[in-house]
């Protein structure tokens, strides 16, 4: 079997409100590169990268050549080919890899009838838990609804989330509003539901100083573990030196070198595996052995996804068998998904592992032509600038955070 053909198309999808994060906001949508990988048999295989846009299109078009005529199932190779070590210093592929990847894997998995978790070593677990996910959130741009700002509406927002997916894990994104602030807001959502498992991440904005003062304020709480409460491999170290509560990363072990230095010199206790950041889902199943040889955790990371690659998230879950902690998605902030039937469903807070060959997802060719219309109308948007809140650096650590109590919209006069 031999690919023919990558085509991308950027997609743009609505959230069900803005969500907000330590270094800006998504807009009230996720824009999204879809990639279709063609081969000689008639096989098409599905990959979806981060962003968007000319550049990524054109990312992908780029690749072209080093793709045609290469055996899909040779993905050992294409990683030299694509992505070698050196070569990366200069072009940086990693993530335009990873879709790459997947849709390799759709190929080989289609083409040998058996589900992506079988060609990867096949499934430890059928379902793959996940957390609530929470944000905070400016109010829908067109409806007005869907604040999340107020610790009532964070909490009504965890009740919400409970009460339609039955997540039992729930995960608050902060780095937005002072840390008293949000200490408060997670208390509180720890306090409404005292059986339950929590973890809350500020993406690395706070100092040492600030994330072990937070750390010790959370230690009578369930946590899952502390996600990233400051920056680097070095500050981590030493908040976890003064903590009893578990940290987790997806920002400062990322790749191969990253982990070795963990395990030598350990600053991290969970890695939280992302199928982009990494270079796809194969990457993560080694790392995840390396974590298990030496007692590390590790989780499924998120950094925004359709259902493609949440897809490619479902496998990797599928099989690790040391999952020890429910997934991260955004997925249902989402309102619509680009694939047949419409978006993967969760049942007490787990979605099924796809059971049809390859990655188990088709995509639906109107919602992606409607999608991709909508991107074209609307275009993109920068993940790193709040627009209700006045152009700041985002120096780490940062000191500069959004006031609670304004309830503004920038969306909204
Ligand atoms: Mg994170």
């Amino acid at each position: 079997m031999k690919i023919t053909d990558i085509r991308p198309t950027t997609v743009t999808v609505p959230l069900e409100a803005p969500l907000r994060h330590a270094n800006g906001c998504h807009w009230g949508r996720f824009v999204r590169t879809i990639i279709e990988v063609d081969t000689d048999e008639g096989i098409t295989g599905l990959g979806e990268m981060g962003g968007g846009g000319e550049s990524a299109e054109a990312g992908f078009r780029g690749l072209k050549s080093y793709l045609v005529g290469h055996d899909p199932v040779r993905l050992e190779e294409l990683r030299f080919i694509i992505a070698n070590p050196t070569a990366s210093l200069y072009n940086n592929r990693t993530q335009l890899l990873a879709a790459i990847e997947f849709a390799c894997l759709d190929i080989v998995g289609q083409k040998w009838g058996v589900p992506v978790c079988d060609v990867l070593g096949g499934r430890v677990r059928d379902r793959v838990p996940f957390a609530s996910y929470l944000f905070f959130r400016y109010p829908n741009t067109e409806t007005g609804e869907g604040e999340v700002r107020t610790v009532d509406q964070v909490v009504r927002l965890t009740r919400d989330l409970k009460e339609r997916y039955g997540f039992t894990s729930h995960k608050l994104k902060g780095g937005v509003f002072p840390p008293e602030y949000e200490l408060e807001c997670y208390r509180a959502i720890a306090a409404e539901f005292p059986e339950e498992h929590f973890r809350f991440d500020c993406n690395g904005a706070w100092s040492v100083e600030t994330a072990i003062w937070f750390g010790r304020h959370i230690e009578d709480i369930r946590n899952d573990y502390l996600e990233d409460p400051t920056w680097g491999l070095n500050g981590m170290r030493m908040v976890r030196e003064k903590l009893r509560t578990l940290l987790s990363t997806n920002t400062v072990v990322v790749n191969f070198e990253q982990l070795a230095a963990n395990i030598l010199h350990p600053a991290v206790d969970v890695i939280l595996l992302d199928t982009t950041f990494w270079g796809g889902i194969r990457p993560c199943v080694r790392a995840a052995g390396v974590c298990e040889t030496f007692q590390f955790g590790v989780a499924v990371h998120s950094s925004g996804e359709l259902g493609i690659q949440l897809a490619s998230m479902l496998h990797l879950g599928a099989v690790i068998p040391n999952l020890a902690y429910s997934a991260d998605a955004h997925y249902h902030h989402l309102k619509d998904d680009i694939i047949k039937g419409g978006p993967l469903e969760y049942r007490d807070g787990a979605i099924d592992v796809p059971r049809a060959p390859g990655l188990g997802v088709t995509l639906d060719r109107d919602k992606l032509n409607e999608y991709a219309e909508l991107y074209k109308r609307v275009g993109n948007y920068p993940y790193d600038i709040d627009p209700g809140r006045s152009p700041w650096p985002p120096l780490l650590p940062n000191t500069a955070w959004a006031d609670p109590r304004d309830g503004r919209s920038p969306w909204r006069s």
